[in-house]
């Protein structure tokens, strides 16, 4: 992408933006997104397939309401604890503009999600990184001197792939002076999480998606739990008409009849996770310990790494110089056929090092 000169038309702030660039291209084997490698639910597909018309002439719903009540009931949460979005992005992006003003901090963990300094940038907020502390975990206490308006958390962490432990959370929900945007888009795989408890801290927001355990990234549906008065104001800041007809259709029926689906591949990345990361090991590499459908492992020179499988055809996520780390590839779990793929192709990229 070439970058073109700064509009001087553009708010200050915008000048200094540029776009998210993951700079994915397309490859035979990507293991890139960590998104849902064996496909999509198939009660999903058929909502989609048998669409009446109106779907696509009329306005969706305005805040997804019968969206809401389908995901309250699996989450253990009342329809108004629940807020909805295009995509968990859209909900991350809705709630810091609507509790944060321009000027405020923000608080994230270094290295984290990479969109949230991105938000920051675009909500006119100051963004504060925060070092990660031993094992991977939050550091309470330096998230806490932050002085951040909102404190972002995300368990299991991406890139890292390690949950957060729950005293750490605790402590900061219990201490922070403002919101708590906890963000569980891996959370599926990692065990309960902290869903449920949401609505029961008055602060603690905490987002959810469907693109990545329900495999549905394109279709766009994220939510969050909280107490009602809080999702109320992330409502507001996010607008009406966010979840198209289409995917509110087939996101309830993947929540109705999906979910043994979910969970059986949530099985199946459970265990693949632990056969790419003997075979990892004994490749010579450290993969890090992973809660998620990804793992991160330290190379040399990631990007070129990455470059090298690609030209085997298999896209991975090159993360280099990261806190902490250094340069490390992101593998997402997938069906053992692509992470043999991946693993012969590893082999090969490492051994023209
Ligand atoms: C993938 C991901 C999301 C999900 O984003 P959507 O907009 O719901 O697709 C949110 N947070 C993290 C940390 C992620 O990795």
């Amino acid at each position: 992408m070439s970058a073109r000169p700064a509009l001087e038309l553009a708010r200050a702030e915008y000048r200094a933006l540029s776009l998210y660039a993951p700079n994915r291209v397309p490859c035979a084997v990507d293991v890139s997104d960590n998104t849902n490698l064996w496909g999509a639910p198939p009660a999903a597909l058929r909502a989609i397939r048998d669409a009446e018309n109106s779907a696509l002439t009329r306005y969706p719903a305005t805040y997804a309401a019968a969206l809401k009540h389908a995901l309250a009931a699996c989450a253990g949460v009342c329809p108004d604890e629940i807020v909805t979005g295009c995509g968990s992005d859209d909900v991350l992006d809705s709630a810091i503009r609507a509790f944060a003003a321009p000027g405020a901090r923000v608080a994230y963990p270094e290295p984290s999600f990479p969109m949230l300094p991105l938000f920051a940038s675009m909500n006119g907020l100051a963004g504060v990184s925060v070092p990660l502390g031993a094992q991977m975990d939050i550091d309470p206490d330096a998230m806490l001197a932050s002085g951040a308006r909102i404190i972002y958390l995300c368990s299991p962490n991406n890139p890292t792939g390690r949950a957060l432990s729950d005293d750490a959370i605790a402590r900061i929900v219990e201490r922070a002076p403002g919101v708590v945007i906890l963000d569980e888009a891996y959370a599926e795989y990692s065990g309960d999480g902290w869903l449920a408890r949401g609505p029961r801290y008055g602060k603690l927001l905490i987002t959810r998606t469907l693109s990545k355990a329900f495999g549905l990234a394109g279709l766009r549906v994220g939510y969050a739990t909280g107490d009602a008065a809080l999702v109320a104001e992330v409502e507001k800041s996010r607008g009406p008409y966010k979840v198209s007809a289409l995917a509110e259709r087939a996101a309830i029926a993947a929540l109705a009849q999906d979910r043994a689906w979910v969970r059986e591949h949530i099985a199946h990345v459970r265990s693949n996770r632990e056969r790419l990361t003997c075979a990892l090991l004994a490749l010579g590499l450290a993969p890090l310990p992973s809660d998620a459908n990804f793992v991160l492992v330290p190379v040399v020179d990631a990007p070129t790494v990455a470059q090298r499988l690609r030209r085997c055809g298999v896209g991975v996520r090159p993360f280099p110089a990261l806190a902490g780390v250094g340069d490390a590839i992101r593998i997402t779990i997938g069906p053992w056929a692509m992470m043999q793929t991946v693993l012969d192709a590893l082999a090969e990229a490492l051994a023209c090092a």
